[in-house]
């Protein structure tokens, strides 16, 4: 056997220890199930075996559901929901026969027990989990757009009551040992050490062979029967919450409700034939895949660097010179600081950079009075960032982030100071949001050592780093900026040089056209409702204001001085802006002033005048068109960045897309948008759409080509 270990005890108890090979962890493999299942036989055949443990031969994890990019590979099969659901099925029909063969079975928990990992230890008749800080158990399908589909809609409601069950179904919650015994989850806790010792024990001396809900008269807890009045209200409150929380865009949450909902009110077998039916669909359908490929799978790919240029030695940042202690200079110090970076912040003054490294500890302050660190960790990260006004203690630095104001003489200025201190071989990054690269690179002596490094405000929490080559900008170069990346763990996308770049450049698409639609006379809670509706964490108009609107006129001046192309600019918005700015003197949030009004208690409501500013049309158009119009022109956008080689790789623009400029995850990112459509559908969509609002929507030529080519951006998507 390659993944289960089977040793019979002279006490007659037979020991299953999982140890997945060729995996980090023990995860559900085919040849896993397989040895279960003969394990399984061997037992009940076995009059001399009285019963069996079930524990993880590798530490750290017991098992940790299904490997995500085994499903990667089943969705580039194209794998369809009848074969899907016969997955589920031939898993919850080992585990029922595991649960019904007669024999006791006790799981020895030792180490984390996730989605499929916690339906098989849901099948032993008793459960001993390890007593310690790093376990956790739950079932986590739903955030990736699936359900536990091996028995767990069916038997953690009848284990611990639908409303006990259901924020573990429906938002993936994970459980501590103390709170997975207090739910009834596990029978007992041990030292993890002790597991194994502690389910030997019960099954010597009190083992049962027959589940709860194979008992009978058997009554679901917490209700006097499976319909009891307070599981109707449950479920209606489980309805609300999901809805709330989804609007609709993602499937699972209601799948899992059906399921539990069906489920519990038949005979447990039907139970789980109507769990694989809905888990097939989900995994068949659209929104899994995207979920799983673009926010697990090549998230993970990106941060090891898959497109990294070869051949150039991994080099790490030993210390790192930050220029400008402002938002974002002093947020790159934090979290290089964190990753054991040593660093030199510099500001104008001594004072200035002082100040920042004070909101460093502020920041480290707040985490510490929620107990997420120590009063010793903070010292040693706050001792590894050296405030100062002076250039020479810059000498030695590898790697240099600029983050002074967006002055372009001003970064000229700062780059040649830096220069003359650092050693030659280092790397100069601009976290420039609007200069090109390429231009800025003119104030270096070595443009091929000079990259775009953008980080994403706030810098703490944003996970993505946007990488910028520029015209001159070596391999060697893009590989140590990836380094860095990955040394401070973010998830880094590269990209051309390009006004805006690339995030900058698709997120302009989304507000200006929010705000175009003010000027189309749509009213401006429809339209940042209609945005949220799709899954955008804010509105345009929103958005907008915490940018600020003099802020977004003075960068189209900027633009309008550098004679850029007009196709470029995403400026319909323009004339509100204008209005705004200079007629309404509402500049934004910074303000108290903008599409929103900012009352001094806190909150905020849309401006009651922003109807007479843009009047409102008596006939307003369906939700679903301005959708579709978010949606469609930032994938347009992006298709055109694609077409010009401003990205190369879709995964750098579906990662982009979603954890930098919030586009909703369901979709799996720009592109995948596109993809899951079909090229063909999107164009005749965008045709529509530029029929109604405007030839902004109208597909480029090359776009049209692809669609009647049937091509898609990832070639191994298959069609939802
Ligand atoms: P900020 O105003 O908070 O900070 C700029 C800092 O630069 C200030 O502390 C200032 O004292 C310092 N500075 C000015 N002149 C200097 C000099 N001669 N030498 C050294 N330091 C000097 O601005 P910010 O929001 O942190 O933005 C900094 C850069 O990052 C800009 O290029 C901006 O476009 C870019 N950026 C900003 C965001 C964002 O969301 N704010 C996001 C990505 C990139």
């Amino acid at each position: 056997m390659t993944a289960l270990k089977f040793e019979l005890g002279a006490d007659g108890i037979a020991l299953l220890s999982i140890a997945v090979t060729g995996r980090p962890m023990n995860v559900l493999t085919p040849e896993l199930l397989a040895e279960l299942a003969q394990a399984v036989e061997r037992i009940a055949g076995d009059a001399a075996i009285k019963g069996a443990i079930l524990t993880s031969g590798k530490p750290g994890a017991f098992v940790a559901g299904a490997d995500l990019k085994d499903l990667v590979t089943a969705f580039d099969r194209g794998i369809d929901a009848v074969e899907a659901s016969k997955a589920s099925t031939e898993i919850s029909a080992l585990f029922r026969r595991l649960e019904t063969s007669g024999k006791p079975y006790a799981a020895a928990i030792n180490g984390l027990a996730l989605g499929g990992g916690l339906e098989l230890c849901l099948a032993c008749h008793y459960r001993v989990l390890a007593d310690d800080a790093k376990t956790v158990i739950g079932l986590p399908e739903v955030q990736v757009g699936l359900l536990p589909g091996a028995g767990g809609t069916q038997r953690l409601p009848r284990l611990i009551g639908i409303p006990n069950a259901l924020p573990l179904l429906l938002q993936g919650k994970q459980v501590k040992p103390a709170e997975a015994l207090k739910l009834g989850i596990v029978h007992a806790l041990a030292p993890a050490a002790e597991v194994v010792a502690k389910a030997r024990e019960w099954l010597l001396a009190t083992p049962s062979a027959e589940q709860p809900w194979d008992k009978k008269n058997y009554r679901i807890p917490g209700g006097a029967g499976p319909m009891a009045a307070h599981a109707s209200q449950t479920f209606i409150a489980g309805n609300a919450l999901t809805s709330a929380n989804t609007n609709g865009n993602y499937p699972a949450p209601p799948a899992i409700l059906s399921c539990v909902y069906e489920g519990t009110q038949l005979p447990f077998d039907t139970g789980l034939r109507i769990e694989s039916k809905y888990f097939g669909k989900l995994l068949a359908g659209a929104v899994a895949r995207n979920l799983i490929r673009t926010l697990f799978v090549n998230k993970g790919a990106a941060e090891k660097l898959a497109s990294r240029p070869q051949g150039v030695a991994k080099s790490k940042v030993a210390k790192l010179g930050v220029l400008g202690a402002g938002m974002m200079g002093a947020g790159v110090a934090h979290v290089s600081a964190q990753a054991g970076i040593e660093v030199v912040l510099l500001d104008a003054s001594l004072e200035q950079a002082e100040k920042g490294k004070a909101g460093i500890a502020a920041l480290q302050g707040k985490d510490l009075a929620k107990g997420r660190t120590t009063q010793e960790k903070i010292d040693t990260l706050l001792a590894r960032i050296r405030p100062t006004a002076d250039y020479a203690d810059l000498a030695g630095c590898d790697l240099i982030v600029e983050a002074v104001f967006e002055k372009r003489e001003l970064k000229a200025e700062v780059t040649a100071k830096a220069e003359a201190v650092i050693p030659a071989t280092a790397t100069f990054g601009s976290n420039t949001s609007t200069l090109p690269i390429t231009g800025l690179a003119q104030a270096s002596k070595r443009p091929a050592q000079f990259i775009g490094i953008h980080f994403f405000s706030p810098v703490e929490k944003m996970p993505l780093v946007e990488l910028i080559v520029g015209k001159e900008t070596s391999q060697e170069t893009i590989a140590k900026a990836l380094d860095y990346v990955a040394q401070i763990r973010k998830t880094p996308i590269i990209v051309r040089d390009f006004p805006g770049f690339f995030t900058s450049r698709v997120f302009g698409t989304f507000t200006q056209e929010g705000l175009r639609m003010l000027l189309d006379g749509i009213a401006p809670a429809l339209i940042e409702n209609a945005a949220k509706l799709a899954g955008f964490p804010v509105g345009p108009l929103a958005v907008s204001d915490e940018v600020t609107l003099s802020l977004q006129q003075s960068i189209f001046k900027q633009q309008d001085a550098d004679g850029l192309d007009d196709k470029y600019r995403g400026r319909i918005g323009r004339p509100v802006i204008d209005k705004m700015v200079d007629e309404l003197k509402r500049p934004g949030r910074r303000f108290g002033a903008g599409f929103y009004d900012y009352p001094e208690g806190g909150g905020k409501q849309l401006w009651p005048g922003l109807a007479q500013a843009f009047p409102v049309k008596a006939e307003q158009p369906e939700v679903e068109v301005l959708k579709q119009r978010f949606l469609s022109i930032m994938a347009l956008e992006t298709a055109r960045c694609f077409e010009e080689g401003v990205v190369v790789n879709p995964i750098d623009a579906d990662l982009g897309s979603i954890l930098g400029i919030g586009y909703p995850a369901w979709t799996g990112g720009t592109l995948s948008y596109i993809d899951t459509l079909g090229a063909k559908d999107f164009v005749a969509q965008c045709q529509q759409l530029a029929q109604d609002w405007g030839e902004r929507f109208a597909p480029s030529p090359w776009l049209l080509a692809r669609a009647a080519g049937g091509e898609r951006f990832y070639a191994l998507a298959q069609a939802a």
